[in-house]
């Protein structure tokens, strides 16, 4: 849709260009979402799609190794990447995007950083991101950067650890996670409805250890980590009874709660425990 009340389009050729940001300024990326509804507080938007930080590199020399997807990578080019077989967590991406259920245009255009960004409680990458044990490489205007743990970077609904004028340049997960086993399990009331709950778990064999994630159910993505053993779903299933669950005209919070309890057990009975 038409955004009538935007004054100022601005398109840099880089971030240095970018000398001051105001109060109601706003990053452009994909546009799927800002363009998607009236957006009556933002009067000047600052597009960041010609800066090429679209890149999804595997950095196998440093310790360790890193994977880096650059914030303007559209969700379609992590559908399509040639992954390595024994990269088998990016089957979780892949069922995140789907997820989705959105046309085929958003997910064409939208960036994993305006996902992740625009933090919506149902957001569909930000599970998995935690689930992964990701950073965010976050930049500011001033030429400096800080490194977020995924888990910390959404506070709430549509609220994010980011200052004015920051922004997300990248993610990184180690690439050895990407060995980790998922299970990316979502529900909704309809496919193309919102998710009502959705759970990612990450199971790491070589260190017995379960990582597992609460989400669309609760304002931002949670994450429970216990030692896992025979009993561990029941250690998940009795640690939600008392997290603060969404309520609202979609669905009352006991009913996200016991949906979410399902899904856990399901999670669990995919990975055979
Ligand atoms: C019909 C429809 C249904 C949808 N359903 C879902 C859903 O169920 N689950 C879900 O997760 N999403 C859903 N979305 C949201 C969709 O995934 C988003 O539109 C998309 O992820 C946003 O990406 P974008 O690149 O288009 O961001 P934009 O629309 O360009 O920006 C979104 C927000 O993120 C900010 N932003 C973008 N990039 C950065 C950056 N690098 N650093 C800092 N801030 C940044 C922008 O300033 C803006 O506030 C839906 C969208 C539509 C239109």
């Amino acid at each position: 849709m038409d955004l009538h009340n935007i004054d100022n389009y601005l398109r840099p050729t880089d971030i240095n260009k970018v000398t001051a940001w105001g109060k109601n300024w706003s990053w452009l990326a994909g546009g799927t979402w800002l363009f998607s509804e009236p957006q009556p507080d933002v009067k000047t938007l600052v597009d960041i799609q010609a800066w090429g930080w679209d890149e999804i590199e595997v950095n196998s020399s440093s310790e360790g190794g890193l994977l880096t997807i650059g914030a303007t990578c559209p969700l379609i080019k992590l559908l399509k990447h040639p992954w390595l077989s024994e990269y088998i967590a990016v089957e979780g991406f892949k069922a995140a995007i789907s997820a989705l259920a959105a046309s085929l245009k958003v997910v064409n255009m939208a960036t994993v950083g305006g996902n992740i960004c625009l933090a919506l409680s149902v957001g569909t990458l930000a599970p998995m991101m935690v689930a992964l044990d990701a950073s965010y490489e976050i930049w500011n205007l001033q030429g400096k950067s800080r490194i977020v743990a995924a888990k910390d970077f959404q506070i709430a609904s549509r609220h994010t650890v980011l200052q004015s004028g920051e922004l997300l340049r990248r993610v990184l997960i180690p690439v050895e996670h990407l060995k980790w086993q998922v299970d990316y399990k979502r529900f909704g009331m309809a496919a193309s409805d919102p998710a009502l709950a959705i759970v990612v778990g990450a199971y790491n064999e070589i260190a017995n250890k379960m990582r597992l994630v609460i989400a669309a159910s609760v304002v931002a993505p949670v994450l429970l980590e216990f030692d896992h053993n025979l009993d561990s779903s029941l250690d998940y299933i009795t640690s939600v009874e008392n997290m603060d669950f969404i309520e609202d005209a979609r669905a009352i919070a006991i009913y996200r709660r016991q949906v979410t309890q399902v899904l856990i057990k399901r999670c669990f009975n995919n990975f055979g425990f």
